[in-house]
């Protein structure tokens, strides 16, 4: 199994160097060549949920050294719940948020980390990993590299546009983790970690690597819960349902529709995203046009520029064919809030702010339909958004509050990736 570049001008890779690699080095995104046919013996819903990844997983990595240390690595990646809770006869929704930072990102930063630690095992030289974060990615990235051998980890977050408790996660950290505090937003840390790996000075002195969803590690984990859920739906209901996918970036969707392009039974109803409206916008115009991000509530979708789209514009090529995949709706802020109060009052469910913009979509688009509605996050990240909406105190996981009471440290930083790299400690 090989992965090429989106963009046709770097060679084909293995899985494992895939990952190590990051970006290709034409600047495109790694793909799979062709998608292998996951047979439907591997679509069992009452195995443990690592030994489900690692039957997934395994064929991406045929021919790669890593083959049979996939089972070894699932376990130890997917060690929590993923549970599918059921809001109606028909309307689940599908908790990614049961990791140690309370959002989906743990799959992929964990598998990612994991697969790496393995990879630097004989490394003579330590691996820089680069991260940019909307809020969520970082500190699933941090927890889940914290004190592995031969990696050291740089998290930037926009200054001022992560929640509170959010932040907390992103700086609790010592070891081999460093945070930065960026004057600016999402984008601009997104474009730094781009600009750092394009420079050639750079690229000579430090062994880098991205722990962002461009990276092949971090997708591949996000196509396994589809079907997983699809799997436990169907048990119940003996149908498959539709999936409704909150979506910034869209590393999760891109995973989704790997999955199904990998002929499993997922089915994908559509995307929901919040006010930055890049996608909708292509939908209805044919033209794609990125731009600045704008803040929402839902923050870690906060992306005017996604950078996995290169990734859905190659898989569907051109825009009929684009059209025919994906669908994509815009929430706004009141439609969030108005979803978290009316999922409270309805089914005593509490959203965060993301997985809200999901569920107004099913409610407004695929009502009595169904359905899955992913939900990225715990509300108790977003305890100030949530609270205020439905009136009573959200109970904070275990490990969440473990990393809220521990001391917060970081760096601030301008908009530039060279002082990422002039306080010259390593
Ligand atoms: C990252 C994130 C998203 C968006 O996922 P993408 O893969 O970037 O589309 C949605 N919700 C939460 C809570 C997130 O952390």
């Amino acid at each position: 199994m090989r992965f090429v570049s989106t963009r046709g001008g770097s060679p084909p890779v293995t899985a494992s160097q895939a990952i190590v690699n990051g970006l290709a080095p034409d600047g495109g995104l790694y793909v799979p060549e062709r998608f292998p046919v996951l047979g439907k013996e591997l679509f069992n819903p009452d195995l443990p949920y690592h030994e489900f990844a690692a039957g997934i997983i395994q064929p991406f990595f045929e021919d790669d050294p890593l083959y049979g240390r996939i089972p070894e690595i699932c376990r130890t990646a997917f060690d929590f719940d993923v549970p599918l809770t059921w809001l109606t006869e028909k309307e689940a929704v599908l908790e990614l948020f049961h990791g140690p930072t309370a959002a989906f990102k743990d799959f992929g930063a964990r598998f990612l980390a994991s697969v790496l630690e393995i990879l630097q095992e004989e490394a003579d030289e330590i691996l820089t990993i680069l991260v940019a974060t909307s809020g969520d990615t970082g500190s699933a990235v941090a927890s889940a590299f914290h004190l592995k051998k031969g990696i050291q980890v740089k998290v930037l977050f926009p200054k001022g546009r992560v929640s509170f408790r959010q932040e907390k996660q992103l700086t609790c950290w010592d070891g081999n983790i460093q945070s930065y505090s960026v004057e600016g937003n999402f984008d601009d840390c997104q474009r730094m970690v781009k600009e750092a790996f394009q420079d050639g000075v750079l690229a000579k002195k430090w062994k880098l690597s991205s722990a962002n969803s461009i990276n092949l590690g971090r997708l591949l984990p996000q196509m396994v819960y589809y079907i997983y859920g699809a799997a436990q739906y169907y048990k119940r209901r003996g149908v498959y349902p539709s999936f409704i996918i909150p979506s910034g970036n869209v590393g999760n969707s891109v995973g989704a529709y790997w999955s199904r392009e990998s002929s499993a039974p997922v089915k994908i109803a559509s995307l929901a995203v919040n006010e930055n409206k890049t996608i909708p916008d292509y939908l209805k115009t044919g033209t794609y046009t990125p731009r600045d991000s704008v803040q929402t509530l839902a923050n870690a979708m906060d992306v005017g520029n996604p950078s996995n789209m290169e990734r859905l514009l190659y898989l569907f090529r051109d825009f009929d064919t684009f059209k025919k995949n994906v669908r994509a709706f815009s929430v706004s802020d009141d439609e969030i809030r108005k979803t978290i109060r009316s999922a409270y009052s309805r089914y005593s469910y509490i959203l965060c702010p993301h997985t809200a913009a999901g569920e107004y979509v099913r409610d407004k688009f695929f009502a009595g339909e169904d359905t899955v509605v992913v939900s990225t996050a715990h509300p108790a990240k977003f305890e100030q958004v949530v609270e205020p909406e439905i009136g009573v105190h959200v109970t904070v996981p275990e490990s969440l509050k473990e990393m809220l009471e521990t001391e917060s440290r970081f760096t601030g930083i301008k908009a530039d990736f060279t002082e990422l790299f002039n306080n010259g400690k390593l």
